[in-house]
């Protein structure tokens, strides 16, 4: 496959935008090579500026998950802009979301629409400081709850009682109110909660974790946050961004039978549109601006054609919830074809997966932390990636992120994928 004009976008990008995108993953820093410049996408395909076909597992990570351009969303969108774009007063399609995405999942009474994941977390967190009067939160190394500062805090090795900032420009100040755990380590957790007694605000987690490969929580571990947060008045904030609306209609709350105090979503619920959200139970999201007194606010939050999008997306979603497993049946094929495959070419490996959440890491150890994803080879992960790439499959350029299915993929391109593991050179 030919590149050229990708190349040729992306240099001219760097001129005007710092490292030629407006967000990391997308430079290809972690796989070396230019990034891929889009034309258009249409169900499972990807057609860049080169004339080039490709099979997507990313679905601009993680939203598209009936596929590209799916015409429910798309149609409804395009009817939306033409009564205009934005009106900065209320309208009654985010009523109708709202009450949709409140009847799919399980444990929430009122919901709010902001622009990101991002904000949805951030905003979250402000609420839960606001509930409960307390300032520290804690995170888990390798969990991503977006770029606002208090999360911008990772692992070294182990939990430490103080955070310190890991990307410049977040304030020693702010880093010390995120208190660092391991995934999977309720341990670890118990001995910051102790240590820190009645100063916690909340546990933010991905209950299934996708920021650092797919990892899945052990039961002992969740049930275990949970019981803690109920014990001691600490609020538990699922991060369903990546998993809400994706593993079932009531994300990892439904999928895991554990209830949070606050869900945050993304991705999904905006249909590829810039929408994310919170949720909790009434007595929490009242504490909001204006019935309450923690400020949240947003020009362009609830934005109609966002609202449609996610509508459309939702509605599509709720009418037919076989997807969820057809989905998870196409995962669980490709995890078969390719573990059969690695395991053939003698590639040590793990596949973790839950639903349409799936990565590769070139490892023998089990991986279920920041540390041991972080143990990936990442010289295979790196051929492995362009091996596949070449052969116009289109994975996610880092080791660290999971693979999102979407349901216009068919069994062919399955095998296409996994006939072209077959063929690269590891
Ligand atoms: C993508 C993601 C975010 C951030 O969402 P943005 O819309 O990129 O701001 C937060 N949490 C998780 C779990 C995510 O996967």
């Amino acid at each position: 496959m030919i590149y050229q004009r990708s190349s040729a976008l992306f240099a001219e990008a760097k001129k005007y935008i710092p490292g030629g995108v407006n967000s990391p993953v997308r430079a290809f820093k972690a796989v070396g090579g230019d990034p891929i410049f889009v034309k258009k996408a249409k169900g499972a395909y990807l057609y860049d500026e080169d004339g080039n076909k490709l099979i997507d597992y990313i679905a601009s990570w993680g939203p598209l998950i009936l596929g590209h351009a799916y015409d429910p969303v798309i149609n409804a969108v395009v009817e939306k802009a033409k009564n205009g774009t934005s009106f900065g007063m209320p309208t009654e399609i985010e009523t109708e979301l709202a009450k949709l995405a409140i009847s799919m999942v399980p444990n929430m009474d009122k919901i709010r629409f902001v622009n990101s994941g991002t904000e949805a977390c951030m905003s979250a967190v402000r609420l839960a400081r606001g509930y409960t009067g307390k300032d520290k939160i804690i995170k888990f190394a390798g969990c991503y709850h977006g770029h606002s500062d208090s999360f911008l805090i990772q692992a070294g090795s182990g939990a430490v009682t103080f955070g310190s900032p890991n990307s410049p420009g977040v304030t020693q100040g702010t880093a010390k109110d995120t208190l660092l755990a391991e995934y999977n380590d309720l341990d670890g957790v118990k001995e910051l909660v102790k240590a820190n007694k009645g100063e916690l605000a909340a546990i933010i987690i991905e209950p299934i974790a996708g920021n650092m490969g797919c990892i899945i929580p052990t039961d002992i571990f969740m049930n275990g946050l949970r019981e803690i947060c109920t014990q001691e008045g600490i609020l538990l904030i699922f991060d369903e961004v990546m998993t809400g609306f994706r593993l079932a209609k009531g994300g990892a709350q439904e999928v895991l039978n554990i209830k949070a105090d606050i869900v945050t979503y993304g991705k999904v619920i905006g249909g590829g549109l810039p929408v994310g959200a919170f949720a909790s139970r009434t007595e929490i999201m009242d504490y909001l601006a204006p019935d309450g007194p923690v400020y949240q606010a947003g020009t362009l939050s609830g934005n109609p054609l966002a609202m449609s999008a996610g509508l459309a997306m939702l509605t599509e979603l709720n009418n037919n919830p076989e997807v969820f497993k057809s989905l998870a049946d196409k995962t669980e094929y490709l995890h078969k074809g390719i573990a059969e495959v690695l395991t053939q070419k003698g590639i040590a490996h793990q596949i973790n997966k839950y639903g349409s959440m799936i990565s590769v890491h070139f490892t023998n150890e089990p991986v279920v932390d920041f540390a041991s994803s972080a143990k990936g080879n990442n010289e295979t992960f790196k051929k492995y990636f362009h091996g596949m790439l070449a052969k116009g499959i289109y994975l996610p350029p880092s080791a660290f992120e999971s693979y999102f299915l979407n349901d216009a993929i068919s069994y062919e391109d399955l095998d296409a994928t996994i006939n072209a593991v077959k063929e690269i050179d590891l």
